[in-house]
């Protein structure tokens, strides 16, 4: 089999970068084990603020311009829908808090997205004595239905496999690559946390966090927001509703822990009274890298070797921008920027 790429990896990152190889008419093959599934689990959300300081997203308002697109393009491809638009609502803890959130909403960079009034709680469920702000224009993508649709798409077209590549097996000529049968000019490497075994890559300070959710049936709180408190409530359909994540920089599986849900329920307690049944728990490895910029480039030593990857705690806004600068890079000879090439590691 003769292709153009090879893939390793269909998460949000290999998503993307198929994406952007579709869209330049190249031919490709996908090779997925299903080894890691931090886009399967992930919350989805899109929000260019970060909520702990009241501070921008790097580049975040960019990333939405792009992605949301992006994800557009994929509701038309694929007749489903996967953006939903919804508003957040954060629990203010102080006064100083409040002060915060108004020097902050002032800001031009943020007032696209945080509404510069302090809304009272009116929901008797919720702990919330210092009211809350709002943010618009932030929402969430369908990232596990995502994935799975395009996946069958791709297994329609005979470009998918489902299988674990053997970094071993790889083969490294002057102008391409083999593997089994396949031969491509390319191999573009998007294994989220699996580049721990990835002997070309591996050598990139990933500083991976292991995140836990919950999945809750609560009928009685009755909100079509996002929540944030100590953790994230995401409404999801028929009273179920999401609550994350934990951070774990110690733990690597991918299993769910009595610890991550007993912290999960914790946290949850102290921001709705109402009573809830845990009817899901899930959890993946994030692939954050020490300084919390993506990892992005051609292997310094072998150029059909790249890898897209680093998406952190924000795959979502980051994998459309960041497949669109790699796919340049190799194709276009365009220079990346340090902050996101690996080169900055060498
Ligand atoms: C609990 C949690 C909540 C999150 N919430 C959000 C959120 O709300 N918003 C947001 O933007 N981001 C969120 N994230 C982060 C987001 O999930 C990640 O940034 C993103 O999913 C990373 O995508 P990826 O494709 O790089 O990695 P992954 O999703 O891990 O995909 C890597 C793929 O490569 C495959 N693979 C690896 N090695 C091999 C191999 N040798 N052979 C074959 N296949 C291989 C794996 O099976 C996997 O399918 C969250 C993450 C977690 C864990």
């Amino acid at each position: 089999m003769e292709k153009d790429y090879i893939i390793v990896g269909l998460g949000l990152a290999g998503l993307a970068f198929t994406e952007e190889l579709e869209k330049h008419n190249k031919s490709f093959v996908i090779l997925d084990d299903s080894s890691q599934n931090a886009s399967k689990v992930a919350a989805g959300m899109f929000n260019p603020v970060i909520l702990k300081r009241f501070t921008p997203v790097w580049n975040g308002k960019k990333q939405i311009d792009l992605a949301i697109p992006f994800y557009k393009n994929l509701e038309e491809k694929l007749n489903k829908k996967y953006i939903h638009y919804v508003d957040i609502y954060h629990i203010l803890k102080s006064v100083s808090q409040q002060n915060d959130w108004f020097s902050a909403s002032d800001k031009p960079i943020l007032s696209d997205y945080m509404i510069s009034k302090i809304y009272p709680n009116k929901n008797t469920q919720i702990i919330a004595p210092f009211g809350l702000g709002k943010l618009i224009n932030t929402g969430k993508i369908e990232t596990a239905a995502l994935l799975k649709d395009y996946k069958l798409l791709l297994q329609g077209k005979g470009n998918y496999s489902d299988e674990s590549f053997r970094h071993k097996d790889l083969k490294i000529q002057e102008n391409f690559v083999e593997y089994n049968k396949i031969t491509a000019k390319k191999i573009v490497f998007c294994e989220g946390f699996g580049i721990k075994k990835n002997p070309f890559f591996n050598y990139l300070p990933l500083n991976e966090a292991k995140g836990e959710l919950l999945i809750i049936k609560a009928p009685d709180l009755k909100i079509d927001y996002m929540l944030k408190a100590s953790v994230f409530i995401i409404p999801l359909e028929k009273d179920l509703y999401k609550v994350g994540a934990t951070f774990n920089w110690k733990d690597k599986t991918i299993k769910p822990t009595k610890e991550g849900r007993e912290e999960l329920v914790k946290k949850l307690n102290s921001v709705i009274k109402i009573p809830y049944t845990i009817v899901g728990h899930l959890a993946g490895i994030r692939p954050t890298v020490i300084d919390r910029r993506p990892l992005v480039g051609i292997h310094p030593k072998y150029k059909n070797l790249a890898i897209l990857n680093g998406l952190g705690t924000r795959g979502v806004m980051l994998a459309p921008t960041m497949s669109k600068l790699l796919y340049q890079n190799i194709e276009k000879n365009k220079v990346l920027k340090k902050e996101i090439s690996i080169a900055r590691f060498s």
